[in-house]
């Protein structure tokens, strides 16, 4: 039976499929069917929908938008406009050379950043990332800077550029906690008498007072201290809360995770996470990251936040609404995969991988690598040393 549903789909797409294939394509669909194992291809065939088509053929990076089987295959639909790069299906191409650097240049007019692990760790500037974005901007490429961390707002990052020695405007930035206020103001359309419960630091804060959007606790002192026994009976859903929003906390316990487990039990409360990141890498080690913050509540509430941070479509959403991109022609530059690559991938940009951040160059070269970049190198620095 399996192999009569193979024969068939191979018949079908050998005589229909292929010669409406993109060329790189059409060479690699035989490959592709090679590959997959009896099973996979019924697999396949069966499937009703796009999301279990990306699990079987996830393998080759193969991800049609649209696949849809009826019983009469003649009837089968590919759409490849999401396919990746034939890059992507034939390993990451590494930039080592002059040329590399120009023709990967040449790809792209805007570039997003990830910030920690690209241009700094911690609070050391990397081997030529100044010299580095100086050249992009000289060659008039526009540069953007994204990232998960909610702990500081785009003005108090704009003075880390600054100590760094690299001068950037905080327009060009876009933090975790910017895009959850933009998220609430723009597309919530967030009531204004309604506040948001925060558990996080100040740059959270900051940003949804930018936005005109009222908040309690976040940095309260008065929240720093251990749960009394009179808080069992005072914690109570606040009708005045519409909205708990989740961040790196570093002053997170019991009393916080109470009073948003109360709120939470309403269901016409939202629920968001500025990043939902396992860990914070920082100073050559890991941290417990935001997404440690909120687990205990999804694990209390059974509800799931929604992420503003990467790899979320809904931040990919927010950045690209605000700064209006082609995304064919910009490039996500980042050094962690499950993050960073991600939300380049599934933006349908490009993406160049760095390694001197969380993830390896094994991980990317793993026969059951889960993500792989397009492009890769060993720092972002070797484009300013391979071109000079
Ligand atoms: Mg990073």
């Amino acid at each position: 039976m399996r192999f009569c549903a193979l024969a068939t789909f191979w018949r079908f797409a050998t005589l229909h499929v292929a010669p409406l294939i993109k060329p790189p394509l059409a060479v690699l669909l035989p490959q592709y069917c090679k590959v997959l194992d009896r099973s996979d291809l019924v697999g396949v065939l069966r499937c009703g929908d796009s999301s279990d088509c990306r699990e079987h053929i996830g393998c080759l990076s193969l991800i049609p938008t649209k696949l849809r089987i009826a019983n009469n295959y003649s009837s089968v639909l590919f759409s490849f406009e999401n396919i990746r790069d034939r890059e992507t299906m034939t390993g990451p191409a590494k930039i080592t050379s002059k040329t590399g650097v120009e023709e990967f240049l040449s790809k792209y007019d805007d570039f997003l950043f990830d910030c920690d692990g690209v241009l700094w760790q911690g609070d050391v500037l990397l081997p030529h990332v100044k010299e580095t974005l100086n050249l992009l901007r000289e060659r008039g490429k526009r540069l953007i800077f994204v990232t998960n961390n909610s702990t500081k707002s785009r003005k108090a990052y704009t003075k880390k550029f600054a100590k760094l020695g690299i001068e950037v405007t905080p327009e060009e930035i876009f933090g975790s906690a910017y895009s959850a206020a933009v998220y609430l103001k723009k597309v919530v359309k967030f009531p204004a008498d309604k506040k948001v419960l925060v558990l996080g630091e100040s740059g959270i804060e900051e940003e949804l007072a930018s936005e005109g959007i009222q908040f309690v606790g976040g940095t309260d002192p008065a929240l720093r201290r251990d749960i009394k026994p009179e808080d069992y009976d005072e914690i109570v859903p606040d009708p005045s809360i519409g909205c708990v929003l989740s961040g790196l906390d570093l002053h997170i316990n019991y009393l916080k995770l109470s009073m948003a487990l109360a709120n939470l039990q309403v269901p016409e409360t939202l629920f968001l996470a500025t990043n939902i990141d396992s860990t914070y890498p920082t100073h050559g080690k890991l941290f417990p990251g935001a997404g440690t913050i909120c687990a205990p509540l999804v694990l209390a509430s059974k509800r799931q936040p929604i992420s503003l941070g990467k790899p979320s479509k809904a931040m990919m959403d927010c950045v690209k609404a605000k700064f209006e991109f082609v995304p064919a022609r910009t490039c996500m530059v980042g050094d962690r995969l499950d993050t960073d690559i991600r939300f380049g991938q599934d933006g349908g940009l490009g993406t160049l991988f760095v390694l001197t951040g969380v993830n390896t160059e094994s991980d990317i070269l793993a026969e059951n690598a889960e993500t792989v970049p397009k492009h890769y190198m060993t720092k972002l620095g070797d484009i300013f040393e391979l071109l000079n």
